[in-house]
């Protein structure tokens, strides 16, 4: 497959703000997607849908069937954020979370990217010490439907020596297959290095993972592949964080991997997140979901509605949404380069605010990074 679609069609954006700060950020964001288009000379539709909270107070439903045929329809899905104390009850039927779950499951979304790169204006920011962070530019690529979260059967049963409980790590050889390509194509326009990463010694599904991509990783011999145990890779991300390029993984593996990768980049408000599907759309690139990780924050009520939001995550993952969904890789590679110029020249949200730092508030970053292009 090819990352990079071409950019004749005028594409549709489904934007899904959700709530609390996922409404701030997404339309800074959109701002930003529509400035850059602006300046490059071409346009697209934004068509806004209600999903998680918002969705369910409006319509019942995490996901309405409108948000969905919206999503589906589109040639991208720009993301904000579900959930907050309203909707938390644990047994209710009817839950924010299902807004992005039922997404991942329609479009397919098999490919889960987090860019961790730390912009040099942020170095003193990080939890790690400068001389392990500096340089740091990495994406993990968790696979994302398959794996111990979907393996069957997954239950509870009272057995003749007391209560037992099972889940089941399953992997068909597409499902792997198709990840590993992804990773390979992403660092053959990168540094050329790949990272798989498995428990091959102890499980069997490991030593098939280690087996395909090996076997994939023959098809690209342009690129290195590496293979490492998943306990060393946890080791290794804080002890040398530089040294990756592209690191692949299972579901759950992905999961406690990417997170712990995101602390390297100092503040949750920095990171973005593509999320590939296996459909192409009429731009000739991947579907995909485009999403900041971070959330609403809707129980910091010091953050929502108070322009403390930090909406670079939400810009960087529109810079995202342009690469790998709409055929523009240079107007992506300007929204980035905008960000770290407003970042050195020393603004910042006060996630971000270091001694020095001009703290400026969500539409005034957005408005620094449009003035940056
Ligand atoms: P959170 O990411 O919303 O917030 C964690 C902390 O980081 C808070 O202190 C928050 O104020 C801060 N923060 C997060 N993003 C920020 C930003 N852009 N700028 C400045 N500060 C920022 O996580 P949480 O508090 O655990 O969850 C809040 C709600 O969001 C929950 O309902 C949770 O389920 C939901 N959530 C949704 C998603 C998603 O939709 N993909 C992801 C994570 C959490």
């Amino acid at each position: 497959m090819s990352m990079l679609p071409t950019a004749a069609h005028q594409p549709t954006i489904a934007v899904l703000p959700g709530d609390g700060i996922g409404v701030e950020v997404t339309e800074v964001g959109v701002r930003v997607v529509r400035a850059v288009a602006a300046r490059s000379d071409w346009s697209f539709h934004a068509r806004s849908g209600l999903v998680g909270g918002a969705a369910i107070d409006a319509a019942g439903l995490a996901l309405p069937q409108e948000t969905l045929d919206l999503a589906a329809g589109s040639d991208a899905v720009f993301f904000g954020a579900v959930g907050g104390p309203k909707w938390d009850n644990p047994s209710a039927p009817v839950r924010p979370e299902q807004g992005i779950l039922g997404l991942r499951k329609a479009l397919d979304l098999y490919a889960n990217l987090r860019p961790v790169k730390l912009s040099p204006a942020l170095l003193s920011q990080s939890v790690l010490k400068e001389e392990v962070v500096r340089g740091t530019d990495m994406v993990v690529v968790r696979e994302l439907t398959g794996g111990l979260y979907f393996g069957k059967p997954s239950r509870r049963w009272r057995g003749p020596t007391g209560w037992r409980a099972v889940d089941t790590l399953a992997y068909s050889e597409h499902e792997i297959e198709r990840v590993l390509r992804v990773s390979f194509e992403l660092a053959r326009g990168r540094r050329k290095k790949v990272t798989s990463v498995d428990k091959a010694n102890v499980l069997t599904t490991g030593r098939f993972w280690r087996e395909i991509a090996t076997r994939v990783g023959a098809e690209y011999p342009d690129v290195q592949l590496e293979h490492v145990l998943v306990d060393s890779a946890a080791m290794y991300l804080i002890r040398r964080p530089a040294t990756f390029d592209v690191m692949v993984t299972e579901n759950m593996f992905g999961d406690i991997l990417t997170d712990e990768a995101s602390v390297l980049a100092g503040s949750m408000g920095m990171l973005p997140s593509a999320s590939l599907g296996s459909g192409t759309n009429a731009c000739g690139g991947v579907q995909g979901l485009y999403e900041p990780i971070h959330g609403t924050a809707m129980y910091t009520p010091e953050v929502v509605g108070t322009g403390r939001a930090n909406p670079i995550a939400a810009i960087l993952s529109a810079a995202l949404m342009l690469r790998y969904s709409l055929g523009r890789p240079d107007d992506a590679a300007a929204i980035e380069a905008a960000v770290d110029r407003v970042l050195a020249a020393g603004y910042g949200t006060p996630d971000i605010a270091g001694p020095g730092t001009e703290v400026v508030t969500t539409d005034r970053m957005g408005d620094l990074i449009i003035e940056a292009l």
